[in-house]
């Protein structure tokens, strides 16, 4: 497991104002749960969980690719917080998200093609570097 998220989009990606969907990243799937039918949720102690409270930290999951991750999610204060709510390949902050309002669509063009794979790249929010 890589990653565990929360999605606005439902199962039919719909998008909604609230959460609806808890995703399990994996390798090679995403494993994509109703919020709904999940009972409860259980947390085990890691030994990837901050030594102190000074965040943003690096932190080590022992990734084949030696990636390091961010104890907390861009713009929170502690690992718990949600933090800041960005567009694909934006870098700014923003509330609500349409073609209109978004940096790489264009209403006579059409979305610009920035790729899947933008790591690496000036359309990263916080480069691991800036931790
Ligand atoms: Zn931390």
């Amino acid at each position: 497991m890589d990653s565990v998220r929360h999605s606005r989009l439902n199962l039919d990606s719909m998008l909604h104002a609230d959460y609806e969907v808890q995703e399990v990243w994996t390798a090679d799937s995403v494993y994509r749960v109703p919020l709904a039918a999940i009972d409860s949720v259980s947390f085990a102690i890691s030994y990837f969980s901050c030594p102190d409270s000074h965040h943003p930290r690096a932190i080590d999951l022992g990734l084949p690719s030696g990636t390091k991750w961010a104890c907390c999610n861009v713009g929170a204060t502690t690992p718990e917080r949600y933090g800041g709510y960005y567009a694909w390949g934006e870098t700014g902050e923003k509330t609500s998200y349409y073609e209109s309002n978004y940096g790489y669509y264009n209403t006579s063009t059409g979305y610009a093609d920035i790729g899947s794979d933008i790591a690496g790249t000036s359309l990263i929010i916080a480069p691991f570097s800036s931790i």
